[in-house]
Order: C-alpha cells, then sequence, then structure tokens
C-alpha cells in the first residue's frame, strides 16, 4: 500500500503562508494584485479563472479579472498588457491560455513584464529558472517541489524521469529536480522503451495528457510517483478499465457522467509505489497555490522587499 501524497493539505498550508505574508504586506500599506486576462468563453478556462481569483480574496490578494469576446484583436491585447506593464498598482499579469483563434500566444508571454509574469512563462523567467535565479517558477512543477518537500522524500542523488516535456510542466520540473541535485531523465513521445527508463526512476513524474497510460510496468517498486495529469473522460466504456477496485470513481462517474483521471492507472500502480498522488486532490490544488505565492513574491521582488 502506498502513502497517499495529498496535495490539498500542502495547498492549505502555502495559501495559509500567503496570506499571513500578505497580511505583513498590508500592514505597509501594501495590497498585492493578479490581474487575470480571459478571451473568449471556453467552459473549462472560465473555471480555472474563476477559481485562480477565488483564491486570491482568500489570502488577501486583488485579484481582477478582465474578460474580453473572442473577436478581441492581437493588437486589443498587446496594448491591454502593455496597459497593465505599466501600471505601478498591477503585481501579477496572467493571460489564460489556450488563446482562442488565431491569437498568438508565444507574442502574448514575450509581451508581459518578466517582473509581472507571474505564470514564470516569460523566456526572461525560463532562462532563470534553468540559471537557478528565478523569482517566479511556473506553478504546477515548483507546486510537486513543495509536495516533495513537505513530504521530506529525498531528492539529492536521486533518479526522476519526467515524462513529457512541454514548456509549463516537463521541462521546468526536470530544471527544478536538476536544482536539488537529483539525476534527471527527461522523456517523450519518441523515447524508446519508455516503460524500461520510466522503471530506473525513484521519484517518477507524468506529465503526458494520456489517461492511465503509466501502468505497473512503468513503474519500480517503492518509487514515489507523481501524476500531473487531468483527462476528463465521458465515455463508460473507456472508464471501465479505471475501476476495478475504484468503488468512489464508479459512482462519481454514474452520477456527474464524467470522471477526472489521471497519467497514472492509479489502481494497478499503487500497490508497486511507495507513494502516490491521486487523481483529483494531488498535484492539482497546488497550481493554484502556488500562483498566490509567485503572486506575492512578484510584488514583493518589485518593491525590493526581501
Ligand atoms: P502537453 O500536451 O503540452 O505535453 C505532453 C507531453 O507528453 C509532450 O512532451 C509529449 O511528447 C508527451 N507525450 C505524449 N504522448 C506520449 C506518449 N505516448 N509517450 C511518451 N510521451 C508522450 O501537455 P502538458 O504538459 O500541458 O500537460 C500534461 C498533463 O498534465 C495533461 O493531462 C494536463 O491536463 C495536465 N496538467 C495538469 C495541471 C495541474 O494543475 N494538475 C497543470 C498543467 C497540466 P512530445 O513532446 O514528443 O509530443
Amino acid at each position: 500500500m502506498a502513502e497517499i501524497l495529498d496535495g490539498k493539505t500542502v495547498a492549505d498550508q502555502i495559501r495559509e503562508n500567503v496570506r499571513q505574508e500578505v497580511e505583513i504586506l498590508q500592514q505597509q500599506g501594501i495590497t498585492p494584485s493578479l490581474h487575470v486576462l480571459l478571451v473568449g468563453e471556453d467552459p473549462a478556462s472560465q473555471i480555472y479563472v474563476s477559481s485562480k481569483t477565488r483564491a486570491c480574496e482568500e489570502v488577501g490578494i486583488r485579484g481582477v479579472l478582465h474578460t474580453y469576446p473572442d473577436t478581441l484583436t492581437r493588437e486589443e491585447l498587446l496594448r491591454t498588457i502593455d496597459e497593465l506593464n505599466r501600471d505601478p498598482e498591477v503585481d501579477g499579469i496572467l493571460v489564460q491560455l489556450p488563446l482562442p483563434g488565431d491569437l498568438p500566444e508565444f507574442e502574448v508571454t514575450l509581451a508581459i513584464d518578466p517582473a509581472k509574469d507571474v505564470d514564470g512563462f516569460h523566456p526572461v523567467n525560463v532562462g532563470l529558472l534553468s540559471m537557478g535565479k528565478a523569482v517566479v517558477k511556473p506553478c504546477t512543477p515548483a507546486g510537486i517541489m513543495e509536495l516533495l518537500y513537505y513530504f521530506g522524500i529525498p531528492l539529492k542523488g536521486a533518479r526522476a524521469v519526467v515524462i513529457g516535456r512541454s514548456n509549463i510542466v516537463g521541462k521546468p520540473m526536470a530544471q527544478l529536480l536538476l536544482a536539488e541535485h537529483a539525476t534527471v531523465t527527461l522523456c517523450h513521445s519518441r523515447t524508446r522503451d519508455l516503460p524500461a527508463v520510466a522503471r530506473e526512476a525513484d521519484i517518477l513524474v507524468a506529465a503526458i495528457g494520456r489517461p492511465g497510460m503509466v501502468d505497473r510496468s512503468f513503474v519500480r517498486d517503492g518509487a514515489v510517483v507523481i501524476d500531473v495529469g487531468v483527462n476528463k473522460l465521458t465515455d463508460a466504456e473507456e472508464v471501465s478499465r479505471f475501476f476495478s477496485s475504484n468503488e468512489k470513481k464508479r459512482s462519481f462517474f454514474e452520477r456527474k457522467g464524467y470522471v477526472l483521471i489521471g497519467d497514472v492507472h492509479y489502481d494497478d500502480v499503487e500497490p508497486v509505489a511507495s507513494r502516490i498522488t491521486p487523481v483529483p486532490g494531488g498535484v492539482g490544488p497546488l497550481t493554484i497555490a502556488m500562483l498566490m505565492k509567485n503572486t506575492l513574491m512578484a510584488a514583493r521582488a518589485r518593491r525590493n522587499i526581501k
């Protein structure tokens, strides 16, 4: 039986720390602010942005949501970002991705002042991360590091395998593990004999976007397994293979018509892993908690507050 790594407990602690630090800033007349830009009406994005602004409220950060129709032009979006960049009251700017239509995501990422880039996606921040000098770090992998610290998982000299090389999860995850002296292998869709590479891991991170792909053939006995994937499944036949012993998920599916499945086949892997994150309730809650922390860090850094 693996120990379950409960991300919610860690996320609650991060938020509480941020709340206390924000209170100290407020005593100096400073209220950190985060401006979230949402273009279009993608339902998943709407849910994400509202949970971000709600999280702001809970920790005392001023969360401002800017919504635009999907007819917004490139020029209008870049002008808005420029205005927020110049506004001294603004600490964090986040443009919710994906952007609809032809809006250029990379250009938008480049347009955000790196000092206000609380996602940590601007090339300046990516470079600082690789040099071990970043103030803000991409939220999901930074949250996973907090989870590993919290549960005392040894990192120095550990073999870490990350599956997925996206700019927002896989690559920064590898950088952060490397900075903690793990020996890191970064895998992707062209990696040869992926299960054999994964089995070398003391710490295995799956950030793939393929429901249940990581089964026990990927996992060495006693490995720590971190499941980043969030895959919403609605097809009864497809989901049934994840329910062998998981009554809770089955009844959730029967009530709601969907279920969230990670990239790890939890029921198959849990008996061989030493520790494992559930989906939901593992990595997910950490992402928004780290966004709060990044906004606090950006607010401090811009004012040279240590
Ligand atoms: P991307 O689609 O950007 O990247 C997926 C990566 O997985 C790519 O590097 C791809 O390889 C690799 N991959 C795809 N198929 C395979 C395969 N069969 N074998 C090996 N590697 C494969 O996804 P993200 O990084 O944005 O997200 C990954 C998952 O994490 C998703 O489920 C997403 O929903 C979830 N997520 C969860 C968050 C949270 O807060 N919990 C936050 C962000 C993401 P290649 O580069 O070769 O194409």
